[in-house]
Parts: C-alpha cells; sequence; structure tokens
C-alpha cells in the first residue's frame, strides 16, 4: 500500500516513509492510495479477536511494508499499558445511550490510543536505521503528555515536549515533568504556546541542524494516529447489539478532526455505521461549516475543554480530499485560499454522513450535572460537549476522549465531587523535574545539544 499526498504533488510513501515524514513535502497530508473494503465475511471474521489483534489485522492493510510479524509485536506492546481488560469498553447508561470509554491509557486520554503506537513506530525505525532520534512538540496540554509516555524510557529516542510555563493545568505538568525518565524532557517556556510554538518552528526550519540531530515532529496529523484510531471504532461497532449497529450515532468531541476522521473512513471501508456528530465547543469553525457552508477561521477563546480549542481543524483536509473525490486540484486551491484568507466559502458543501453541535463554556457544567443526575455517570468537559443534541431517531454512543479526574475543578464545581485516579494520585507524589527555558529557538536548541 502507497501513500498519496492529499495535494497531489508529492511522490508515493510506503507507510513507514509516510510516518516518518509526517507532514508531506507539498504541504498536504498523506492519505492511503485506495480505502481496503470490509466486507461482511470480513467483519464477522474480525468480530471475536481481542483489540490488539483487531488493530493488528487492520492496521496490517496498510503497512505492508513491515514485516507481519513486527507489526503484530509492536501492536500488542502499544495496548499493554491500559487499565481496562477491554482496552475500550462500553458502559451503558440507558436504552439509548452509551458511552465508548477511550480513556484507559497512560495519560487518561484517547490520545494513547495513537502515541503508544506511534512511539513503538519510531523506536522500530530507530532500530532499523540506527541512530537516535530527537522527538519535538510543544502543546498546550493532553498531546504532549501522551506523547512523552509513548516515548518513555526508549533508549534510542529523546522527547522534548515544550509547554507554556504555568499555563497548563498543575496535572497535565505532572504528567510531562514527574516520569523519571532520562530521555524526555519538559521545556517549561516562558511565555505563551505560541511562542513555543514559534520556537520550534524556527528550529525546523534550520535544515543543517533538523538533519543533524534528526529532529522530528510531534503533531495530530501523522497519518499512522489516524489509521490506529479507526481500530476502536471497528471494536465497538462489532460490540454493539447487532440490532443497533447500523441505527447507532457515533459523537465525537472534536477538535482537530483526527478522531471523527478515523471512524468516517471506517464507515467508507464498509463499516455500515449510521453517521457521527461532530461536537465542538465554543470554538466552532466546524459547526459553523457544517451549518452554513462558510469556513472561516476565528479567534481560539480558551474553554473549560481546553484540548478542543482549536480553530483550524487541520486533519480537515482529509476529509475535504475525500469528498471531493481525490480532486487533490480542488483541495490545493481550497487551503490555499484559506491559508491567505482566512476564509472559504463552499457553494454546496455536502457533509456526507456527518452533523455537528456547539456547546459553550456555560452549557458544560449543565451538561456534566445532568449526566450525573440522571446516569450517575461522571463526564469530563470534552466529553460532555458531546451530551447535546443527542438523536432522537436512534441510539447514542458517545466517545469519552477524557478521564474526568484529569478536570477535577470543573467537575467539582459541577457537582461537588472530585473525581480522582490513582495515576494521578501517584503522580503527586513524585518530584517534578522540568527545565525553565526562555522562549527563543537557541534555548532549545542547547537543550538538544546538552542530550545528544
Ligand atoms: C485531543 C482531544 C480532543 C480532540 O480530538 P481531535 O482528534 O483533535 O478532534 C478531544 N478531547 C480530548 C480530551 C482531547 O485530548
Amino acid at each position: 500500500m502507497k501513500f498519496l499526498s492529499t495535494r497531489g504533488q508529492t511522490p508515493p510513501h510506503s507507510f513507514t516513509e509516510a510516518v516518518a515524514t509526517g507532514l508531506a513535502p507539498d504541504g498536504g497530508l498523506f492519505v492511503p492510495e485506495t480505502l481496503p473494503r470490509l466486507t461482511p465475511a470480513d467483519l464477522a471474521a474480525l468480530a471475536p479477536l481481542p483489540y490488539p489483534a483487531l488493530t493488528h489485522a487492520l492496521l496490517s492493510r496498510f503497512a505492508t511494508d513491515i514485516p507481519e510479524g513486527t507489526l503484530r509485536a509492536l501492536v500488542e506492546k502499544s495496548y499493554t499499558r491500559f487499565d481496562h481488560p477491554d482496552i475500550a469498553p462500553i458502559v451503558r447508561l440507558d436504552g439509548t445511550v452509551s458511552v465508548l470509554e477511550l480513556f484507559h491509557g497512560p495519560t487518561l486520554a484517547f490520545k494513547d490510543f495513537a502515541l503508544q503506537l506511534l512511539g513503538n513506530l519510531y523506536e522500530y525505525q530507530c532500530e532499523r536505521h540506527g541512530g537516535t532520534l530527537n522527538v519535538l512538540g510543544a502543546t498546550s496540554g493532553d498531546t504532549g503528555s501522551a506523547a512523552i509516555h509513548g516515548l518513555l524510557g526508549k533508549p534510542r529516542v529523546n522527547i522534548f515536549i515544550a509547554y507554556p510555563d504555568g499555563r497548563t493545568s498543575a496535572l497535565q505538568e505532572r504528567q510531562m515533568a514527574c516520569t523519571g525518565a532520562p530521555n524526555v524532557h519538559a521545556l517549561a517556556v516562558e511565555g505563551t504556546f505560541d511562542d513555543a510554538q514559534r520556537a520550534l518552528k524556527e528550529l525546523f526550519a534550520d535544515q543543517p541542524f533538523r538533519v543533524r540531530h534528526r529532529l522530528s515532529a510531534v503533531n495530530s496529523i501523522n497519518i499512522a494516529r489516524i489509521l490506529a484510531q479507526c481500530a476502536y471504532y471497528l471494536h465497538a461497532w462489532l460490540r454493539l447489539p447487532e440490532a443497533e449497529r447500523g441505527a447507532t450515532e457515533f459523537v465525537v468531541p472534536t477538535g482537530n478532526f483526527g478522531n471523527v476522521l478515523a471512524g468516517w473512513l471506517l464507515q467508507k471501508m464498509g463499516v455500515p455505521i449510521r453517521g457521527f456528530r461532530v461536537a465542538t465547543n465554543q470554538n466552532d469553525i466546524l459547526h459553523r461549516l457544517f451549518t452554513t457552508g462558510d469556513y472561516r477561521v476565528g479567534e481560539v477563546r480558551p474553554s473549560l475543554a481546553p484540548s478542543m480549542d482549536i480553530q483550524v481543524s487541520s486533519n480537515f483536509e482529509r476529509y475535504l480530499y475525500y469528498t471531493l473525490g481525490g480532486d487533490t486540484a480542488r483541495v490545493r486551491e481550497i487551503m490555499e485560499t484559506f491559508a491567505r484568507t482566512g476564509r472559504y466559502r463552499f457553494e454546496h458543501f455536502d457533509p456526507d454522513t456527518l452533523r455537528s453541535s456547539r456547546c459553550d463554556d456555560a452549557e458544560i457544567p449543565v451538561l456534566i450535572r445532568e449526566t450525573y443526575r440522571r446516569h450517575g455517570y461522571i463526564a469530563d468537559p470534552h466529553t460532555a460537549c458531546a451530551f447535546k443534541d443527542l438523536s432522537k431517531d436512534g441510539p447514542s454512543l458517545i466517545l469519552a476522549t477524557a478521564h474526568p479526574a484529569k478536570f477535577p475543578e470543573t467537575i467539582r464545581d459541577a457537582i461537588g465531587l472530585t473525581p480522582t485516579h490513582p495515576s494521578l494520585e501517584a503522580l503527586k507524589q513524585r518530584p517534578l523535574v522540568r527545565q525553565r527555558v526562555p522562549a527563543t529557538a537557541a534555548a532549545i536548541r542547547a537543550r538538544i545539544e546538552a542530550a545528544a
């Protein structure tokens, strides 16, 4: 299987090349050249498989340049640090509403599903080619900690995560800075998230430095992340009662559009999922697009669901590519217009099987409270957004993207209880090892050189 760019001006890449490259050189995103077809017979054969075996069966159709046994071992290893035997369990709240819990991984957020695997893929590449890799990322929270825990203790990979000092939650900082692993560098940058990102961009632009230290970026556009996430949609769909499989709407708290895209691609592979709801918070560029056809960037407004505080959803480009029938010239034109003007107006925007909802900060505590009162279930602030506008025509499966204990203040304010989790309690006992750095490329460069 080869991987092509959504903008059509990059030669085909193998799976491992596309994973190592991240962003395609023409500025587009990698997509598989074809989507495999999962027939009803395939689905019946996949149904009894436990989570890791199911993920392997799906990925083996894409990662065709990794030997079968190696891929199986990489996938198996990626799901050993989850604290629930089902990996992605379904909790039924009543006759029509169920929750797919995606927060049983090491950092208690759904990003672990992709980043545990990506960490192992990076390590595999280092073993194959020799040398050390330096993985860099800027984060305002969840992605940084999930990336760190994906690479924790891997001898050939150093990870540097820059975050704005004093602006992540205390628990998020502890997840990044209390690992005790020598290959993890939590950099508390004296500035904002944008300052941290700018410093990293400058480092990546320095080609000789980038090559000498084999820099690689953590971001949400890696194709391996999307494909890894397809697996929990399949796992969940196969575990729904047969009568509900074709009737259930999957509801996805959305920021960068990676999560919902994975489900939608699985549907395109032949799994008869009824449809998806893109649940946004007050940063609602996607909701505005779905309801008006106007794709228009706005200011990011910090919310109670911070991992969805995104205005431009990078993975949306992959969805465009498919809905435009693979017309890469159109994708290029739309993305270039949008980059230049901050806006694109679609004459006829076809949402396919997606719809959307928007939940502002005043509604989040209300939804947490109502869900707790009605079902005795505590939803984290991101998941709470999905409880708005539930379908009236059939059952809903809500993807729970984070454990409520990651957001103790918001939950306490909503229901007067403070959720806890043993792994977060344990973190509070450990020493914080962080490096304060000025928000400059030179300061971060010095840290990378010192670790080499
Ligand atoms: C990253 C994140 C999201 C948004 O997911 P996307 O794939 O970016 O749409 C939602 N909830 C939580 C808790 C997250 O960490």
